[in-house]
């Protein structure tokens, strides 16, 4: 099939890009970093590639992210609804937890203080925040219940019609859409960047909303870890097939910003102990956990508790392939009239 990526480019090697493409626009290969553009020179299908040159790792298929993404949405979410809080699983969960904050308590430390530079931009009333992809909008509506000047775009339509059912008092702060049509002090997203089929296509997108001297936040994204890892890939739920399109090794993310134009405010990485219980689940082959993405929930195929036990002991010494990080731009006068095209892959 020819697929075509979320700014209506195709992907492939397409002879004809049809009518209406953009002619400035190369054509992506399938097959290709879509961080660097460095061809994969054996490209296995329906995996996880490794650039070596950056050293990403990119799900090459036939599909793009996007559909697979709508695809979980409208159909495996819902049915995650059948499972529930297992209150005996949540209680061993923070026993382990506890455990961990004492073994790892510099990393715990020594993130949360990074982070906080994140906290403390949302925080800042005078600054004007869109958050771009605000799924459920708990985050988007906490801001703007906080007094905070914030605005919210969602692709999904079914996402901005349940926040303005819910909030019609901020119906006008969202739209269904790619772009505002203003200029923002801060561009938070949470989740997003891992799942684009074209990250440089959104990183045009939101700064040509941002300020001069505004900042881009990208936060709660996979990073690939350094040299550590003792767990592979395939066990590690970062790596979750197509939905994540991209997971970004840290100088690939640094580099994304800086082909833009971009200055580092701040970054963290982390190496949370919710993401390695829930690799220890696919570890013992309990794969469903890939959907329902919950530490300490009971319900159909899930684990009983002996072994339960035995999955968040082995997740104190588990090391993963990826981490949850998080990183922020600051646009510090970049050229106005870079094309779009010039500062990506390229
Ligand atoms: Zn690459």
């Amino acid at each position: 099939m020819i697929a075509v990526n979320g700014s209506g480019r195709r992907n492939g090697t397409v002879a004809d890009p049809g009518p209406d493409a953009d002619p400035m626009q190369e054509l992506i290969p399938m097959t290709a970093c879509l961080h660097c553009g460095s061809d994969f020179a054996a490209a296995e299908k329906n995996s996880y590639n490794k650039c070596l040159k950056c050293g990403s790792y990119i799900y090459v298929c036939d599909s793009l992210s996007s559909e697979l993404n709508r695809d979980f949405y409208d159909n495996v979410y819902g049915s995650n609804q059948a499972y529930r809080i297992d209150k005996v699983k949540k209680n061993i969960f923070y026993f382990f937890k506890s455990i961990d904050k004492f073994l790892r308590k510099n990393d715990y430390n020594e993130f949360d203080a990074k982070h906080r530079t994140v906290l403390e931009l949302l925080n800042d009333k005078t600054k004007k925040v869109l958050e771009v992809g605000f799924g459920t909008g708990d985050n988007l509506i906490s801001m703007l219940e906080g007094g905070s000047d914030a605005y919210g775009i969602d692709i999904s339509r079914a996402n901005v019609d349940r926040f303005i059912e819910k909030h019609p008092k901020y119906s006008d702060r969202v739209e269904c859409s790619t772009k505002l049509g203003r200029q923002v002090n801060i561009v938070y997203s949470s989740a997003l960047f891992e799942h684009l089929d074209d990250p440089w296509k959104f990183l045009d997108d939101v700064s040509a909303t941002v300020t001069e001297g505004g900042y881009i936040v990208l936060d709660n994204i996979p990073v690939v870890s350094g040299g550590n890892a003792n767990i592979p890939i395939k066990s590690d739920i970062s790596f979750w097939d197509g939905i994540h399109k991209g997971i970004y090794s840290k100088k690939a993310l640094m580099d994304f910003g800086e082909k833009k134009g971009y200055g580092l405010h701040s970054y963290g990485d982390f190496d949370y102990f919710i993401y390695r219980v829930l690799s220890s689940h696919k570890h013992y082959g309990y794969l469903m956990i890939e959907n329902i993405r919950h530490p300490y929930m009971s319900g159909h195929k899930l684990t009983e508790i002996p072994a339960y036990v035995k999955m968040c002991h082995r997740a104190l010494k588990m090391n993963s392939q990826a981490k949850l990080g998080f990183v922020v731009f600051r646009k510090n006068g970049a050229p106005a009239d870079r094309p779009p095209s010039a500062g990506g892959r390229r």
